[in-house]
């Protein structure tokens, strides 16, 4: 391992300062912004008041009255030089986000890869938001559908993907003619901050057509969040977190008819059957349990193993999780960083207690004594799905239980309430296709012989149940942040009625 860098907090702070975030930001608020690499408050930075919140909505509202009217291929341009401002600033950004959120050096700067991915993608879309000419069945008329801009999109992240979640949105909103409302976790405001600088540095170089407040930050905690979901001037609401948040989220746009696309918790299983390639399998579930510290809402939780490998596979796993380097994320070599709080740690003891009471057989899931909250990820032998198992925590376990045929294990696997990512190690080809057939997972991500973790973004994002079924980043989920017009045009001199109704006057 590497020496000791620096403190984390003069760390971040150089870096906030060559991204250009202004000093008064970072200079009192009532916000703390703490790093979990020490857990110490980074620097106080201010947060909006509900009423300044609204004030800045209505700004980003006459931002989108006059973006709608600029060319898509021109839109797209802002979003080109979006990246490439991602790209210069990349090693700073992935720092920041490691200093912020935990996540180790690769993982931060792989976060910021998957913002420039989606700014390429998104300028490549600025030119193909296409509609369909539909036949009609009256003569001497047309058919057709146009996508409109939307308005403002609101955007409510979490705190584990403090930046690219924001991308996703953003990067297609921004293409599709729409302003962008950002209402960032509470606990990563820095990184909020210093992505909001780089927008602002593109939109300079971009000029005049990229009106001012085209994205806004909205700074605070959920009571901010509740301003975003309330406004009339918000059509559509993509927020990410917890099914918790997504309980709260989804009526309140459901009473204002408002659009929500929700990406919530997820319980991810994988399914480790006869034939898998079992060298490449620890490697996929040992990165997918313990990378991003189980942070991840893509994280394994689950694992079938087929009875006929289990004791091999957990003998095998324990040996993993034994050796895997846990410390700074700055440090070299480091695979599993810090929790985000202490109350991750104590959410995660309480589960492993928990386990422990049902049957389970824990092994590892210490706390490592160093400030911070550092803790040895967990392994534990299930005799069944307890309850415990079928909820979400946040941390670093892996339940592991043991099948004896396919349809059991994917029975086992759909019987979670969330339904965000799954997989299946087996290089039997028939019982791939089960699983990824119409009886087989019920996730919105279902993979065969790689994990559950770690999506690219050209395809559509997202899950079922309690996941909350919103899709975002590639294929066609653009089509959430615009509104379809179909028109018909008659170019004839009669008006023949559609289904033959006559209506004569
Ligand atoms: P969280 O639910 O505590 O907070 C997420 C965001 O929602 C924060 O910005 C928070 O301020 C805001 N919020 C909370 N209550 C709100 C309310 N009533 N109104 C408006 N906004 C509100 O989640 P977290 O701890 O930051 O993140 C972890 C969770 O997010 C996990 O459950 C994880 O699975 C999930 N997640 C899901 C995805 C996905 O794509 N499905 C991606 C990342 C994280």
């Amino acid at each position: 391992m590497s020496a000791i860098p620096p403190s984390p907090i003069q760390d971040a702070l150089q870096i906030l300062g060559r991204l250009g975030v202004a000093p008064e930001d970072l200079a009192g608020g009532d916000l703390a912004a703490r790093t979990p690499v020490t857990g110490e408050v980074i620097c106080r930075t201010p947060v909006l008041t509900p009423e300044a919140a609204a004030r800045r909505i209505e700004a980003a509202h006459r931002a989108f009255l006059a973006w709608r009217r600029v060319p898509a291929p021109r839109r797209g341009e802002l979003v080109r030089l979006f990246g490439e401002e991602l790209r210069a600033a990349k090693s700073d950004l992935g720092r920041l986000v490691t200093l912020e959120a935990g996540k180790v050096a690769s993982e931060g700067l792989g976060e910021v890869q998957e913002m420039i991915d989606i700014c390429d993608f998104a300028v490549g879309l600025s030119r193909q938001l296409y509609g369909l000419t539909l036949a009609t069945e009256r003569p001497d008329h047309r058919m057709m559908e146009t996508w409109h801009p939307l308005g403002v999109v609101g955007v409510i992240s979490a705190f584990n993907f403090p930046v690219a979640v924001w991308s996703w949105n953003a990067a297609l909103a921004l293409v599709c003619g729409d302003a962008v409302a950002w209402k960032p976790s509470e606990k990563t405001p820095l990184t909020a901050l210093a992505v909001q600088a780089l927008f602002q540095r593109a939109a300079a170089r971009f000029g005049p057509d990229a009106p001012a407040d085209l994205c806004v930050l909205l700074q605070g905690g959920p009571e901010v969040g509740e301003v975003l979901v309330d406004h009339p001037r918000v059509p559509l609401v993509s927020a990410t977190g917890s099914t918790r948040m997504g309980r709260q989220v989804a009526p309140r746009l459901a009473a204002r008819f408002a659009r929500a696309l929700l990406e919530l918790g997820g319980n991810n299983a994988a399914i480790l059957a006869p034939s898998a390639d079992l060298e490449l399998a620890i490697r996929a579930v040992a990165f997918a349990a313990m990378g991003t510290a189980g942070q991840r809402c893509t994280t394994l939780r689950r694992l079938f193993v087929h009875e006929s490998l289990h004791g091999e596979v957990v003998e095998r796993l324990k040996a993993v999780y034994a050796r895997v380097a846990i410390g700074d994320p700055r440090e070299a070599g480091v695979l599993v960083g810090p929790l985000i709080d202490g109350a991750a740690g104590e959410s995660m003891a309480a589960a492993l207690s928990e386990a422990a009471t049902e049957g389970g057989r824990v092994h590892g899931g210490e706390r490592i004594d160093r400030p911070g909250t550092y803790v040895r990820p967990a392994l534990v032998e299930m005799p069944s799905q307890a309850p415990v198992v079928l909820r979400e925590t946040f941390a670093p376990i892996l339940y592991v239980m043991s099948y004896r045929d396919l349809g059991e294990a994917i029975a086992a696997q759909n019987a979670a309430p969330q339904g965000l990512s799954s997989c299946i190690f087996t290089l039997n080809m028939r019982e791939a296709e089960t699983f990824l057939s119409a009886v087989g997972s019920d996730c919105g991500i279902a993979n065969v012989n790689i994990g559950p973790s770690g999506a690219e973004i050209g395809g559509a994002f997202g899950g079922e149940k309690e996941t909350g079924g919103g899709r975002e980043s590639g294929s066609d989920s653009w089509k959430a942040y615009m509104r379809r017009a179909t028109n018909t045009i008659n170019y004839g001199d009669s008006l023949p009625l559609a289904q033959g109704v006559a209506f004569e006057v």
